[in-house]
């Protein structure tokens, strides 16, 4: 990388470089979302001298790769995983790979289902979501429907918006804040040596105090790889109920007394989330030993 970075604070935008020491070790690269400490020179140059500890990292595991980690985000504080109703259609276990990687990532998720003028089915669709304890919104760009929900969940935080292509990811973040281009982030001098700003390659000023992350190379979170071990957790619903199981190891597959089958039974856990924890599951672990 060149090594060019915007850096938002408080309205504007300073392009910066880093410094020499912060080249040469990986583990301090900046990440889009960084808060960093800035020295703007007299030549009006601008250096990140110091890169601020992180609340967040979301980090990138290559689909069938089961080993190795990427960070690609700092100190987002939620994913708001976007998918239509139609146009589109709905896919429940793609919307499961995304919210699985947010947990994995530990981060909430935010569910929304757009272009509900093009259905009636929107309520029926967020339920299994709603039933596992995610926050849901359902949307329409057209009939303004939802939006100013979506709006609250967005003010104050830095949101990554993801989904599939074609759900009217753009479109809401433009109906959301008219005036929403494609920039990156600002930076507010305060003094010469800079205060906590905000590294951003591709995120805006969402609001009086968010910042939504809108990078193409992060809408496709939910074809990541994940971990078998992670799997599992990366379904809340299924983690909690899977404490009640009789085997510890329980894959809630075939096993007696499993606490998880038991719930999808009784309706507290949705059919269609254990079919997509059944799934990733396996596949992380045919990723995993790729020779069986
Ligand atoms: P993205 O790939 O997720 O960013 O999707 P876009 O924002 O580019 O939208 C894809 C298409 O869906 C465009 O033709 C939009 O006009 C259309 N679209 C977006 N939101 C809605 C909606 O709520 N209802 C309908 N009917 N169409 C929509
Ligand atoms: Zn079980």
């Amino acid at each position: 990388m060149g090594g060019r970075y915007q850096v938002y604070c408080e309205g504007s935008i300073l392009e910066a470089s880093l410094r020499g020491r912060l080249k040469q070790s990986t583990a301090s690269r900046v990440l889009v979302g960084d808060a960093v400490t800035v020295q703007v020179h007299d030549d009006r140059s601008a250096t990140i001298e110091t890169v601020e500890p992180r609340r967040s990292v979301l980090k990138r595991r290559s689909p069938g790769k089961s080993t190795g980690t990427r960070p690609v985000a700092a100190n987002v504080d939620q994913i708001v995983v976007v998918g239509a109703a139609r146009r589109p259609d709905w896919d429940p276990h793609l919307i499961d790979r995304f919210t699985a990687v947010a947990e994995v990532n530990g981060l909430p998720s935010v569910v929304v289902i757009n272009k509900c003028d093009l259905t009636d089915d929107c309520q029926q669709h967020l339920e299994p979501y709603r039933a596992a304890g995610y926050p849901v919104v359902s949307t329409s760009v057209p009939n303004h429907e939802g939006l100013d929900g979506l709006r609250d969940h967005l003010e104050g935080r830095i949101s990554l918006f993801t989904g599939p292509t074609g759900v009217g990811k753009s479109s809401l973040l433009n109906a959301l804040q008219p005036g929403l281009r494609l920039r990156t982030g600002d930076v507010s001098r305060k003094s010469s040596t800079g205060r906590h700003t905000t590294v951003a390659a591709e995120m805006h000023p969402f609001g009086e105090r968010g910042f939504v992350v809108d990078t193409p190379g992060l809408r496709d979170i939910g074809l990541w790889g994940l971990d078998p071990a992670e799997v599992e957790a990366a379904f809340p619903e299924i983690r909690r109920h899977g404490a009640g199981c009789r085997f510890d190891n329980c894959r809630h597959g075939e096993e007696p007394e499993c606490a998880v089958i038991a719930a999808v039974a009784n309706g507290e856990i949705r059919e269609s989330r254990l079919t997509s924890y059944r799934r990733l599951l396996e596949e992380s672990q045919r990723a995993a030993r790729p020779w069986a």
